[in-house]
């Protein structure tokens, strides 16, 4: 070969590294999607995870995490329909749907000037007129492991069916460990579910923190793609009445019922400076409950991995906060504040009585019946 058919040909060779290069750096799905999803099989359905829980939490929890560094921009090309929607039309400001002086007797706004929906202070008609216009897409979690399936399962889809946005697409994404006792459901129009094997745990608190790992991996693998707003919820609860349009937020927490005329010094925040849950006396807004939180799919994404990492912290120290996943949940919502806040109205119970605050239960408690439904008591 003479001189310059080397040149050319050696200018072909880099030019096809640089090429090749080049399509490498720029391709997460050829590299590092496709390795991610490969690792979680309990996402597509069965899990085959074997093993003490604790090491399988633990490398699975912070192998998560690197690879949804990773994703990031993935994440951003794929962020809610909410987002996409409202670049396209005009945002509905706090004013045009809601009235906090419609409910003097009751704390209506946060300090940071998020409402607190109290029946009575929003106007249902705007805000379906709006969201109607939107066609959004709500979806709900739910988990029922072990005899919770047969207590509860049936009553809450049933129910959810029948209250939780009516008139808008509802996708339910029901977590069981037993696939075989899915109760046979007849759905309205615009609801679906989706179904969803999952590893048991061994004692109740474990099966209650796991969600916030589960729900993670899911937004990620598939929820982000299908709903605007996404709320969980625990199956232990029965809808009453309609359970609207006027919850929806970018994060959303719960009031809990037994707590919410209580000052923060009273509620049973994690006071143990060891565990990561910890919320000293003289902080605290107010105390939430975990069997409802919400918002769009990237915020209910960051509560549960927040959470899910001082559940984790927690283990390696050998602590578990008091109230388990709720500790975490109040401590991720003292630093960063919820948009939105649901009334007790939201998530009552009858035992408590019905004072007058409460004007319609738009959701119960179902009775406690630990010594039939939990494994260890
Ligand atoms: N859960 C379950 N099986 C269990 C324990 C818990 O399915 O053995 C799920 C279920 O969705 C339940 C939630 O975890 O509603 C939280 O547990 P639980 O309702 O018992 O907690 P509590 O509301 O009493 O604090
Ligand atoms: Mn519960």
């Amino acid at each position: 070969m003479n001189v310059k058919g080397k040149v050319i040909l050696s200018m072909l060779v880099i030019s096809t590294v640089i090429v090749v290069f080049w399509e490498y750096i720029n391709s997460p799905e050829g590299s590092l999607l496709w390795i991610y999803h490969s690792k979680n099989p309990e996402v597509g359905g069965s899990s085959t995870q074997k093993g003490w829980w604790f090491p399988s939490w633990f490398s699975n929890g912070t192998h998560n995490y690197q690879e949804e560094e990773e994703e990031d921009t993935d994440k951003e090309k794929g962020r809610g329909k909410a987002r996409r929607k409202e670049d396209d039309k005009e945002e509905l400001q706090l004013w045009d749907w809601f009235n906090p002086e419609k409910r003097p007797e009751v704390v209506t706004m946060t300090e940071w000037n998020a409402p607190i929906v109290w029946e009575g202070t929003y106007n249902g008609a705007v805000l379906e007129d709006y969201y109607a216009k939107q066609k959004i897409t709500v979806g709900l979690t739910v988990f029922a492991v072990g005899r919770y399936i047969e207590h509860y399962l049936k009553e809450f889809i049933t129910s959810a069916n029948k209250y939780f946005m009516v008139g808008h697409k509802v996708i339910f994404y029901i977590m069981m460990d037993d696939l075989s006792k899915m109760p046979l459901i007849e759905l309205g129009p615009l609801r679906f579910f989706k179904v969803f094997e999952i590893k048991p745990e061994k004692r109740w608190q474990d099966i209650s923190m796991m969600r916030m790992k589960t729900i993670g991996e899911h937004i990620t693998a598939h929820i982000q793609h299908e709903v605007d707003f996404l709320f969980c919820m625990d199956v232990d609860q029965v809808f009453q009445d309609n359970f609207g349009v006027e919850t929806l937020g970018q994060s959303v927490a719960q009031l809990q019922a037994w707590w919410y005329n209580k000052y923060p010094y009273q509620f049973t925040y994690e006071r143990r400076k060891e565990s990561a849950a910890y919320i000293p006396f003289g902080e605290g807004d107010f105390y939430y409950h975990a069997a409802i939180f919400g918002g769009t799919p990237m915020q209910v994404l960051n509560i549960t991995q927040e959470c899910f990492k001082g559940i984790l912290q927690d283990k390696k120290n050998d602590i578990e906060a008091e109230w388990h996943d709720e500790s975490h949940l109040n401590k991720y919502f003292l630093l960063h504040k919820p948009t939105k806040i649901l009334s007790p109205e939201y998530c009552w119970d009858y035992h408590i009585g019905l004072p007058s605050d409460i004007k319609i239960v738009k959701l119960s408690w179902q009775t406690k019946e630990y010594n039939l439904v939990r494994n260890n008591i």
